[in-house]
């Protein structure tokens, strides 16, 4: 780094080369930039591999997989163990690089290497706990067995939003089920993800099992869903992207995982606890300033608690505070780029040219940054109900009965997570059961954790990431039918 924001305590772990193989090497195309969404300052540049680099990923993964799959679950538990350890000690530094190329607050890039590291922890004593079948034989003299395996070689690429996060759902559970892994984060985060790997190796895990790659992610990712020998691919990040990738990999029928975009509906129903609602409305809306795949993306309100909860929910917005990540009293940083500021401004001012009244925040102050906005009265048809706006602007949309919520909640291609705010038991269960989503949190904007399956339906993707469920997408059951006995 150029300067002192952001300065690490162990300035090793600053690191702009890939690793493959177990060695760190230089890139052979044009390095990536990495800048700082403060100060929009380039910091630092990251080796760029091409095909040749993204080719010998694979091989390196390819070659160590008989080795790592031999291993005992207990071995890889225990290297996973260390990593976990590694990331515990070393979390300011880690939090420090997600805020300096991320943007989000200090604070929540701690929070983050936190939630990231469960996964590190879970999945290390979860390789020990795989077990298989013996079904009973419906012929005498058989058994029949069912006996996991590890899939091979496994690939991860990852989005900005959660640097570290969204790297190790894919990492712990692929390594401790036995795979190998070929890894690529994304341009705009690379630091995060080389820093991450730098702990890896320091952990022990043998060369060749978890390889890091930077670079065109179309030029890498042509070479990883050619290749035969990936057996599993997994992608977090865009609907549109996620279809192609899904696309090219259909050629060598490779299992994928897709955690794609969502358009996460809020519904708060007449009977809900006003302080229970607010405080659902800005965790799930303004986490991560408003940059997550299960933000709150259209919040319905039922009239009858309309007037009290904009109030209150306006209160709370207007005292929010977007500036630098690093400065503590900040409730949210800058967002990644100009085209995420851009995309709020135009949801902003489509919603308000439909007749919504803005309670709090307004216009993108300059630079990345853009206030925490709430909008009241938006029309359903607005484009901040249709699209993930993926930043702080908060729409709120009315409904009348709870078939009508519902239904509008429902009204989209894309069904990741959907929150409600209620306090009728009979309520709840009709609406969780009925809406299309992989998620529900009820009276609750936190949903997320190592310890439940994290996963979507319809566009939002396939598969499932953290439980037990997560260490599945990285193995195949082997059916063996022993006769004669
Ligand atoms: P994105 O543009 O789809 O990029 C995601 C990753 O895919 C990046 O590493 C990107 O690399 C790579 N990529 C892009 N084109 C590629 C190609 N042709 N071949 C191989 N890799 C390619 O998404 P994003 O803007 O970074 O992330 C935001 C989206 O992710 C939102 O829609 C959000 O909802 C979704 N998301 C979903 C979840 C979930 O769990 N469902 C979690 C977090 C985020 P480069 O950056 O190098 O181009």
């Amino acid at each position: 780094m150029t300067d002192q924001r952001g300065k690490l305590d162990e300035t090793d772990l600053l690191v702009t080369r890939d690793y493959i193989g177990g060695e760190w090497i230089d890139g052979a195309a044009k390095p990536i930039e990495v800048d700082d969404p403060f100060t929009l300052e380039v910091f630092a540049e990251v080796v760029s591999v091409g095909e040749t680099g993204a080719q010998r990923a694979v091989d390196a993964a390819s070659n160590a997989f008989p080795a790592w799959a031999g291993k005992t679950p207990g071995e890889r538990g225990a290297i996973l163990r260390r990593w976990f350890e590694l990331i515990e000690a070393h979390r300011e530094d880690l939090a420090r690089l997600i805020t300096r190329e991320n943007g989000k607050t200090f604070r929540e890039a701690r929070g983050e290497v936190d939630y990231a590291n469960q996964f590190m922890e879970f999945y290390a004593a979860e390789a020990t706990r795989v077990i298989g079948e013996i079904i009973p034989a419906p012929t005498p003299g058989r058994r029949l067995l069912a006996a996991p395996e590890p899939l091979g070689v496994a690939v991860a690429i990852t989005p900005w939003n959660f640097p570290l996060a969204m790297l190790t759902r894919k990492v712990a559970p692929a390594l401790a089920a036995g795979c190998t892994m070929v890894a690529k984060p994304a341009a705009l985060t690379p630091l995060t993800a080389l820093a991450f790997t730098r702990l890896g190796e320091e952990a022990g895990v043998p060369a060749g099992v978890f390889n890091m790659v930077t670079g065109d992610s179309g030029v890498i990712g042509k070479v990883l869903t050619a290749s035969p020998v990936v057996r599993k691919f997994s992608f977090t990040g865009s609907t549109p992207v996620g279809i192609r990738l899904a696309e090219l990999c259909s050629a060598t029928m490779k299992r994928m995982s897709l955690e794609l975009g969502g358009n996460a509906p809020l519904l708060i129903f007449d009977d809900a606890d006003l302080d229970t609602a607010v405080e659902t409305a800005m965790v799930a809306k303004f986490r991560n300033s408003g940059q997550s795949c299960i933000a709150a993306n259209r919040i319905y309100v039922q009239n009858g608690i309309r007037d009290r909860f904009l109030s209150a929910f306006a209160e709370k917005v207007d005292a929010m505070s977007a500036g630098d990540g690093f400065d503590e009293g900040n409730d949210i940083g800058p967002l990644i780029d100009s085209r995420a500021v851009d995309k709020v401004d135009d949801h902003r001012e489509d919603a308000l040219s439909r007749g919504a009244h803005c309670l709090a925040g307004g216009a993108s102050p300059g630079g990345r940054l853009a206030l925490p906005t709430l909008l009241a009265d938006v029309p359903a048809n607005a484009k901040l109900a249709e699209e993930e706006t993926f930043g702080p602007l908060a729409g709120v949309i009315c409904f009348d009965t709870v078939e009508h919520g519902l239904e509008l909640a429902n009204d989209t291609p894309f069904g990741l997570a959907a929150y409600l705010c209620c306090s009728d038991p009979a309520t709840i269960a009709h609406v969780s059961r009925h809406l299309q989503t992989g998620m529900v949190g009820i009276n609750t904007g936190l949903i997320s954790t190592a310890h439940a399956p994290f996963g979507g339906v319809k566009m939002s993707g396939m598969g499932k990431e953290g439980s037990h469920h997560g260490i599945e997408e990285y193995l195949d059951y082997k059916y063996i039918c022993h006769a004669g006995l």
